[in-house]
């Protein structure tokens, strides 16, 4: 069953999705020409021949004649309706003998017979391979991870034992794959296990546990394994993999923190060696439509901005940037600089109180995040999570409008919507910002493509589970310290640049040339600096910058790969 609705799936994808349009078409313009004949053929016969007939029976004069079956029970008698019933014989020929099946053929059964025997998966690779990433698992987290390795250009191949799917990612995305069983030593071997750079585990937590059992009976090769239930972390850990990557409870993390509301503490959201990286809700705080030379943010806590979220924008703010109150501030500085901040921005709001719609494994992290804080919240689920023994949901369906309203949600200051369905979430989003404007709403996007639309229902952020996902494996694999703003976006520590010691910040005109925003100084041993224009770049500093991959490669091509020109 699963074969043929495999294979049926292929007339549903690509080149083969348009023929079956054409095909449509040309079935229409069929169904055209029958009636059209149906119809001649009544009129002739009662204006020729004095005989009536139905309508149905002129449709089934006209397909008996088309396709030449030509039964004899209905005939012309007169020379016009033997030469229309030619007409009608040709023309059957020709559209529905000739052309049809050619055009089934041509367009649909060579193509896909073509494929089958052009495509000959791989079982190996070459034994001089060395240097790859090894992904088994193929999820929406693993295909965002393809196109971060690919842009990288850092080589990777995928194991799977699923047939149809090697070949898909093989024709369509053009990635490479090696079939054949994920725990089987001798496959292990083929794929030169012991000379790869790393593996990721994507499969189920059982899976991943064998995986890594006989990939550390062969070789020393680093894992990462994606756990799906925290519980399995340390069994994960235990069968060999060097990393256990819990990502719905990170996610569940991520939404948490971002769920609580204005005029809070300042949020740490990350680190970055002594640095913290906070976000901090303009709605609420005394900086309200200044820009962000008005705001002395630098001046009066010593930290860095280094960026703006407004509804999923990031910028990296100039000085003239309008702090609006739907923005986020992101921050970088000490712990001492976050509570100068945290004074700066005034006592947190006591009666916060954020609802979670969805008690899933995210949901359910989301809810220990701010049992830690500890903010109130309330949770709705339609059904009992058997694997949490900590919250009670109130369960019913979270689009039920009277369901939420009893349990308080005209209270809320803050909404997590992570049902497992986007469809609900992006529902659940456009009502609850239609309710109330000043909610601050978190949503989760389980695949890419909602993630706009539910910025265009109202969502303050969306967590996109795939990109999330594949950022947190690439950061392992690059072993980058843990930072995720948003795609596109990193933050990397590099040695001044020889060629600009001695200049102040202004003068080394870093961020025209490179793009790249100076977020601190590093001196070792003292604490990170948030520099101001005037600021001199000494020799021995390090610089903590923040831009995307592209700029941090300028910045290595204007200054060098480390060594010459550092
Ligand atoms: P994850 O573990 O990745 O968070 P799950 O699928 O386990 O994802 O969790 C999603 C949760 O959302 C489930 O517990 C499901 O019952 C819940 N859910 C889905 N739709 C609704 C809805 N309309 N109302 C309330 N809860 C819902
Ligand atoms: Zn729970």
């Amino acid at each position: 069953m699963k074969t043929i609705s495999a294979e049926l799936a292929y007339f549903l994808r690509g080149r083969a999705r348009q023929n079956l349009k054409l095909l449509l078409y040309y079935c229409g313009f069929l169904l055209l020409l029958i009636l059209c004949y149906a119809t001649l053929f009544r009129y002739l016969m009662l204006h020729l021949e004095g005989r009536e007939f139905s309508f149905v029976a002129g449709v089934y004069w006209a397909i008996t004649v088309m396709t030449t079956l030509g039964f004899g029970d209905i005939t012309f008698h007169t020379d016009i309706g033997y030469v229309f019933a030619t007409v009608v014989t040709i023309s059957g020929v020709v559209f529905l003998l000739i052309i049809l099946p050619f055009g089934l053929i041509s367009l649909f059964l060579a193509p896909w017979i073509e494929q089958r025997l052009r495509y000959r998966p791989s079982f190996s690779l070459p034994p001089e391979t060395s240097g790859h990433v090894l992904v088994f698992g193929v999820n929406p987290t693993a295909r965002v991870l393809f196109r971060n390795l690919a842009s990288r250009k850092i080589p990777f191949v995928v194991i799977t034992d699923d047939y149809e799917e090697s070949l898909r990612l093989e024709e369509e995305e053009d990635v490479r794959v090696v079939c054949g069983s994920p725990t089987d030593v001798k496959m292990l071997q083929k794929v030169r296990v012991d000379s790869a750079r790393y593996i990721f585990a994507n499969l189920s937590d059982t899976e991943n546990t064998n995986l890594c059992l006989t990939i550390r009976s062969l070789c020393k090769t680093p894992i990462a394994a994606v756990v799906d239930e925290p519980e399995h972390i340390d069994l994960v850990r235990l069968s060999g993999a060097d990393k256990a990557v819990p990502l719905q409870r990170i996610i569940g993390r991520y939404l948490g923190i971002r769920s609580t509301t204005c005029g809070a503490l300042a949020h740490v959201i990350d680190s970055f060696g002594p640095l913290q990286i906070a976000e901090v809700p303009v709605h609420g705080s005394p900086f309200v439509d200044m820009t962000l030379e008005q705001a002395r943010i630098r001046q009066q806590t010593g930290m860095t901005v280094i960026g703006i979220w407004d509804r999923g924008t990031f910028t990296v703010p100039e000085r003239d940037t309008l702090l609006s109150p739907s923005s986020l501030v992101v921050l970088a500085g000490t712990h001492d600089q976050l509570r100068v901040m945290e004074e700066l921005i005034g006592e947190q709001e006591t009666d916060d109180l954020v609802f979670i719609l969805g008690h899933g494994r995210i949901g359910c992290a989301a809810a220990r995040f701010l049992d830690r804080k500890p903010v109130p919240y309330v949770l709705i689920d339609q059904e009992e999570n058997p694997h949490c023994e900590s919250h009670i949901a109130v369960l019913g369906d979270a689009t039920n409008r009277h369901l939420l309203k009893k349990a308080g949600i005209d209270q809320a200051k803050g909404l997590i919507v992570t049902t497992n369905d986007d469809s609900t979430n992006i529902f659940l989003t456009l009502s609850s910002r239609n309710s109330n404007p000043h909610m601050r709403i978190v949503a989760r996007a389980n695949t890419e493509e909602n993630v706009a639309q539910l910025y265009a229902a109202g969502a303050d952020f969306v967590v996109s589970n795939a990109s999330v996902g594949a950022s947190i494996l690439m950061n392992i694999l690059e072993s980058k310290e843990s930072i995720f703003l948003t795609e596109g976006v990193t933050i990397f520590r590099r040695p001044v640049p020889t060629s600009v010691v001695g200049m102040s910040v202004n003068e080394s005109r870093l961020r025209p040339r490179t793009g790249c925003s100076i977020v601190a100084l590093e001196v070792e041993g003292e604490e990170p600096l948030a520099p101001s224009p005037e600021t001199i770049l000494r020799a021995g500093c390090s610089l903590v910058l923040i831009g995307s991959p592209e700029q941090e490669k300028k910045f290595g091509e204007l200054f060098g790969p480390g060594g010459e020109g550092w």
